[in-house]
């Protein structure tokens, strides 16, 4: 079926799939500093945001990124009070890190200020934790904010951010890392969005030869559903300066005070068991 032009459609053409949503109107586009931006109003999934062409976020199926890249590195770190977020300029992420009460400071350093402009816009829901009094957003590099980075500063280090080319091509490697690692305290622990366990299984190794080249000890690849992403299967990727991957709060997880849609404490553990698409590959 030929779409037309009431669709929006992304392309992956290396791997011979696409995704299309069906869109009612484009709300907005803009050429900014680092990139174009564009939202649109879709019939079935509320609103979405395109960032080069790709999809960034969606009303409808955000919950279950922004829940995935958060609550299972945060029940997993023992005490995470310091958080600093790379990119997550839609503030999703930011929301989601904000429901923790050990919380005590979440920073995040999104280089494209336009982003969260027009997040505050067209995803209010995902940006109304912006103004609590942990929240500190910061509109800047995120290399040069982790390389500038106090040593031991961080308890958690979450990546969220766009594929690795363009601006955030310099967070998919081991300086970077290296960096992150210095940032981080002992118990520290790093999670990045870590694409499609389907499509970028060489990028995934990758990443985890980068990190453990730059000192990280232990690793996990999380791996959950993202129909906006291409393949509709999504990872994030843990490392961890000491081995800590393992400990779980699973009494905080079970009893936590804050309703989620996709992550719970039984699915906390099952993310944390690679599959063996994944395990046969990786180290
Ligand atoms: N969930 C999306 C995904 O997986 O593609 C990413 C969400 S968020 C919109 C990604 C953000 O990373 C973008 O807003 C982009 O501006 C930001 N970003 C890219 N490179 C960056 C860098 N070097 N420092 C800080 N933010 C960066």
């Amino acid at each position: 079926m030929a779409l037309g032009k009431e669709w929006f459609t992304e392309v992956c053409e290396e791997h011979g799939s696409a995704f299309s949503l069906k869109v009612k109107q484009k709300l907005h586009e803009e050429q900014t500093e680092f990139q174009k931006i564009e939202v649109y109003d879709t019939t079935q999934f509320g609103k979405l945001m395109i960032i080069d062409g790709f999809t960034m976020v969606s009303t409808r199926d955000n919950f279950l990124y922004h829940e995935m890249m958060s609550h299972p590195v945060l029940y997993t770190h023992p005490a995470p009070n310091r958080v600093l977020i790379i990119g997550g300029g839609d503030c999703g992420t930011l929301k989601e890190v904000l429901k923790h009460p050990e919380v005590k400071l979440a920073q995040q350093v999104e280089i494209d200020e336009r982003v969260t402009r027009l997040s505050e816009q067209y995803f209010p829901e995902l940006c109304d934790s912006n103004n609590d009094p942990r929240a500190a957003l910061h509109f800047v590099d995120g290399l040069k904010w982790v390389k500038d980075a106090e040593a031991g500063y961080y308890d958690v280090i979450i990546i969220d951010s766009t594929d690795p080319i363009g601006p955030a091509e310099g967070l998919f490697n081991e300086a970077f890392y290296r960096d992150c690692r210095k940032a981080l305290g002992e118990n520290g622990i790093l999670v990045q969005q870590s694409e499609s366990p389907l499509y970028h299984v060489k990028l995934i190794k990758a990443m985890r030869d980068a990190m453990g080249k730059a000192g990280f000890e232990q690793f996990r690849t999380l791996d959950f559903p993202q129909p906006l992403y291409p393949s509709g299967w999504w990872s994030a990727t843990m490392a961890s300066k000491q081995g800590v991957l393992d400990h779980f709060r699973e009494e905080e997880s079970q009893n936590k005070s804050f309703a989620t849609l996709y992550y719970s404490s039984e699915r906390h553990k099952v993310s944390m068991v690679e599959v063996p698409l994944l395990a046969a590959v990786l180290d």
